[in-house]
C-alpha cells in the first residue's frame, strides 16, 4: 500500500500534503478511551503508509491529544521536514482565550509538548467562539510575529461556520491567514462547504476538511454523547448506516470515499484510533487516486435516506458570528 497516496497542494503555502490527513483529536480520548500505545502504533502506521499529514490541538484531551502525538512523533522513522505538522491556538480545556499574550505562550507549550521545533500549521481553534475583530486586529498579528521567529510556518483558522472564515479573510492582510479548517461541511450528508470554495480559491487559500465521518456520526459505531447535531441528523445517519450493514457495505468507507473525491480539497482529517482503521482508511484513500468506481447503487440509496437533512448543522459559536 506504501507510495501509492497521493499528495496534494494546501493553496499557496507550498507545502504538499497527504489527500488523507490524521486527525489527532481521538488521542485525546474524545470518541472514547485509547491506550498510549494504540494511538502511537496508529501514528507510526499513518506515517508508513505515506500519511505525512497530522492535525492536533491543545484542547483534545485538555492537551493529553498532543502529548501522545508528540512521544509519537520523536521516534516516527522519517525527518521532520518530511511530514507537516499542524497544531492549534485559542481553545484549551478551560476556554477560549484568542489573545496576543495566550496564543504566543500557547504555542511555545505546544511545540514542547510535540517536540518539535516549529509546526508547520497554527490554526486559530473554533474561531465562532471569540471575537472575529479580536482574531484580525490581535490573534493574527501575534501569530505572524511567531511566523517571524520560525516557529510556525503558515496561519490558518478553523470553526464550524463558513461565514466566520469569510469575516476574517476580508479584513486581515493579504497571505497571513494561508488555511482554512473546516468541519463536518464536506460529507455524505452535508456538502455546504462547496458554497465557498470559490471564494476561498480566488483568495488562494488552502482548504482542509475534516471529519468526513461527521465526527462519528457515520463511522458505524455510537457517536460520542458530546455530539451536538439534532436528533433528526443522529436518526437519518442511523438509518444510512443500517442501509449499508444490511448489505454487508462499511458506511465509514463510504462516506470517506465520497469525500476524497473533491480535488479542490487539499485534503480530509480523519480521525483514527487503531492500526486496522489506518490501514483501512488509507486503502479506501488509494482505491479513489486510482479512479475506482463508487458504489453508485449503494452511494443513491445513502443519499435518498439522507436527502431530508441534507446541510443541516447545529449552531456554534457567539450570537453575532
Ligand atoms: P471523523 O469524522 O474523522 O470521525 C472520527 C471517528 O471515526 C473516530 O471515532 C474514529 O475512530 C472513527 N473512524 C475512523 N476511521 C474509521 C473506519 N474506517 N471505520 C470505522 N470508524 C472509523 O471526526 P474527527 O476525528 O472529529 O475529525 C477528524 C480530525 O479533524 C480531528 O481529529 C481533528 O484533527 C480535526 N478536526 C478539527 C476541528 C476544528 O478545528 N474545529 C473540528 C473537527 C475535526
Amino acid at each position: 500500500m506504501a507510495g501509492g497516496l497521493g499528495l496534494r497542494e494546501l493553496g499557496g503555502t507550498g507545502l504538499k500534503i497527504s489527500s488523507l490527513g490524521f486527525g489527532g483529536s481521538p488521542l485525546g480520548n474524545l470518541f472514547g478511551s485509547v491506550k498510549e500505545e494504540d494511538a502511537i502504533a496508529s501514528v507510526h502506521e499513518a506515517a508508513r503508509l505515506g500519511i505525512n499529514f497530522f492535525d492536533v490541538s491543545p484542547y483534545y484531551g485538555d492537551t493529553l491529544a498532543e502529548t501522545v502525538l508528540g512521544k509519537a512523533l520523536k521516534s516516527i522513522p522519517i525527518p521532520r521536514e518530511d511530514y507537516v505538522l499542524s497544531t492549534k491556538c485559542g481553545r484549551y480545556g478551560s476556554g477560549f482565550d484568542f489573545s496576543a499574550e495566550r496564543v504566543t505562550k500557547s504555542v511555545d507549550e505546544s511545540l514542547q509538548r510535540l517536540n518539535v521545533t516549529y509546526v508547520d500549521l497554527i490554526h486559530c481553534h473554533d474561531i465562532e467562539f471569540g471575537s472575529l475583530d479580536q482574531i484580525v486586529t490581535e490573534t493574527v498579528p501575534a501569530l505572524q510575529k511567531l511566523k517571524d521567529a520560525g516557529k510556525v510556518r503558515h496561519i490558518g483558522i478553523s470553526g464550524l461556520p463558513l461565514n466566520a472564515f469569510r469575516y476574517v479573510l476580508d479584513r486581515v492582510p493579504k497571505g497571513s491567514v494561508e488555511v482554512v479548517l473546516s468541519y463536518c461541511h464536506y460529507s455524505l450528508n452535508d456538502t455546504s462547504l462547496l458554497e465557498i470554495v470559490p471564494y476561498l480559491q480566488e483568495k488562494g487559500i488552502g482548504i482542509i476538511s475534516a471529519s468526513p465521518l461527521s465526527m462519528g456520526l457515520l463511522s458505524g459505531q455510537t457517536p460520542p454523547e458530546w455530539h451536538p447535531a439534532p436528533s433528526e441528523l443522529k436518526v437519518a445517519c442511523n438509518k444510512a448506516i443500517e442501509v449499508c450493514k444490511a448489505q454487508g457495505k462499511s458506511i465509514a468507507k463510504l462516506a470517506l470515499q465520497y469525500a476524497m473525491r473533491n480535488h479542490d480539497i487539499a485534503t480530509t482529517l480523519v480521525g483514527m484510533t487503531s492500526i486496522e482503521q489506518v490501514q483501512e482508511n488509507v486503502k479506501a484513500a488509494i482505491e479513489v487516486e486510482q479512479g475506482a468506481k463508487y458504489d453508485e447503487e449503494l452511494l443513491k440509496e445513502v443519499e435518498k435516506v439522507l436527502q431530508p437533512v441534507k446541510n443541516l448543522t447545529w449552531s456554534s459559536g457567539r450570537d453575532e458570528n
